[in-house]
């Protein structure tokens, strides 16, 4: 039987992971009062620098996030399919294991100024409501750094409160801003940063402070990065 009432969903290619991810879903979850969070590892889209690490060392370290954590949850169904992976396609998987449960999808910014383009978009609208985090480096001006598309897409599904997003299934965007998530540190951070970080020297105080120390001892073991 499944109690699971609200359940928030993090997708991205976590190579590697680290605190810019966990941080701010965790202050959603908090908001919300989300039973579960869903950590996706997901194939490399083509537009990505191709990773120097396989798909499994990038799940293995969402793991061991995971085995640490009574919210969050690893799914590895983007990796396991075949061809093209949308994210349109696990949200109806998701919808299927989860008929009675609202989904929050979780993306920064970032991912924000780029999901108008995304594999029928407002198809996924239709499977879940979507919570955009902030992030260093990507301010919401609007209109500024939108485009039309975003700008349009945000008039006809922001919301500002979240019992607006819990009157419905599906179809609203929401701000941590507007969520009142008091307890979310904005992290200057990216898997990017990390991977040059550990490039270019051994394990630094730099990436000790914004990665979960189980991944950092897992990337040492398998000399990830060098
Ligand atoms: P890369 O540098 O390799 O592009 P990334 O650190 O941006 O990776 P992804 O795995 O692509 O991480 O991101 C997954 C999701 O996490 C995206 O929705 C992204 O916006 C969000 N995210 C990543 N880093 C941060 C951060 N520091 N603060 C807030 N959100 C973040």
């Amino acid at each position: 039987m499944n109690n699971t009432k609200s359940i928030g969903i993090l997708g991205g290619t976590f190579n590697p992971i680290h605190i810019g991810h966990t941080l701010p879903a965790q202050s959603v979850a908090k908001s919300l009062a989300l039973d579960k969070l869903i950590l996706l590892p997901a194939s490399m889209p083509p537009h990505k620098e191709q990773p120097t690490i396989s798909a499994q060392h990038r799940a293995k370290m969402v793991e061991l996030v995971c085995k640490d954590s009574t919210i969050f949850e690893c799914d590895t169904r983007e990796l396991n399919r075949d061809g093209h992976s949308y994210t349109l396609d696990t949200l109806k998987e998701l919808n299927a294991v989860y008929p009675e449960q609202i989904l929050y999808f979780i993306m920064g910014m970032d991912s924000l100024l780029t999901f108008t383009t995304w594999h029928k978009y407002q198809e996924i609208l239709s499977l879940c409501h979507i919570v955009v985090t902030t992030r260093p480096g990507h301010p919401f001006h609007h209109s500024k750094k939108t485009s039309v598309e975003t700008d349009d897409l945000l008039s006809q599904h922001r919301v500002k409160t979240s019992q607006a997003c819990k009157k419905k299934k599906s179809g609203c965007i929401i701000f941590s801003q507007d969520l009142n998530v008091q307890d979310s540190p904005l992290l200057d951070i990216s898997s990017t940063d990390i991977r040059s970080l550990l490039n270019k020297a051994p394990i630094s105080r730099e990436c000790t402070r914004f990665m979960h120390k189980n991944v950092l001892a897992y990337i040492k073991k398998h000399q990830l990065y060098r």
